[in-house]
């Protein structure tokens, strides 16, 4: 099941008002999570959860960023994968042994498998996203849980999803 609609497309995660840059060149985390974005911009397509785990549908969201813009690790790990897949550059971090993040469609990566990461850490560029989409410069954000994808955007927002979304566009 697809949720392409007009109005899905054109979901924003508007932050006029960013905290103050982290130490280390991140943001600090949003109140009601310890996980930041890893990139701010725009939703171009959000989580489309499958009917079932072997269904198709959108198992991230895509975000939208000027090409080459930084992508920051979400909170602190160990990456557990950093490469290609058939033309993918994509970078995988284990937050813990149940929690993993995904980071797909990257222009360039930053990081190395194995490698410890803190949050906000570079891990990659913004890169041309899902190859003929016809969507601007994107990546793909993704978590699982036990080897299950959810809507990363809950992660990184906590509670406060209400906040960053703006329907009305
Ligand atoms: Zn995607």
């Amino acid at each position: 099941m697809r949720t392409s609609s007009a109005k899905a497309l054109v979901i924003a995660l508007f932050l006029a008002a960013l905290p103050a840059a982290h130490a280390d060149g991140g943001p600090p985390p949003r109140s009601g999570t310890t996980f930041v974005v890893p990139i701010y911009g725009t939703v171009v397509h959000p989580y489309d959860a499958p009917d079932d785990p072997f269904a198709a549908g959108h198992r991230g969201v895509d975000v939208s960023a000027p090409l080459g813009s930084p992508v920051r690790a979400s909170a602190p790990g160990t990456v557990s994968f950093a490469g290609n897949v058939a033309g993918d550059l994509s970078v995988s971090i284990d937050y813990d042994s149940h929690l993993k993040g995904g980071y797909s469609f990257l222009g360039q990566i930053a990081v190395r498998k194995g490698q410890h990461v803190e949050r906000g850490d570079v891990v990659g560029s913004v890169g041309r996203g899902h190859p003929g989409s016809g969507l601007p410069p994107h990546v793909h954000l993704s978590a699982r849980r036990d080897g299950v994808y959810f809507d990363p955007l809950g992660l990184y927002v906590g509670s406060r999803l209400d906040d960053l979304l703006d329907l009305t566009g």
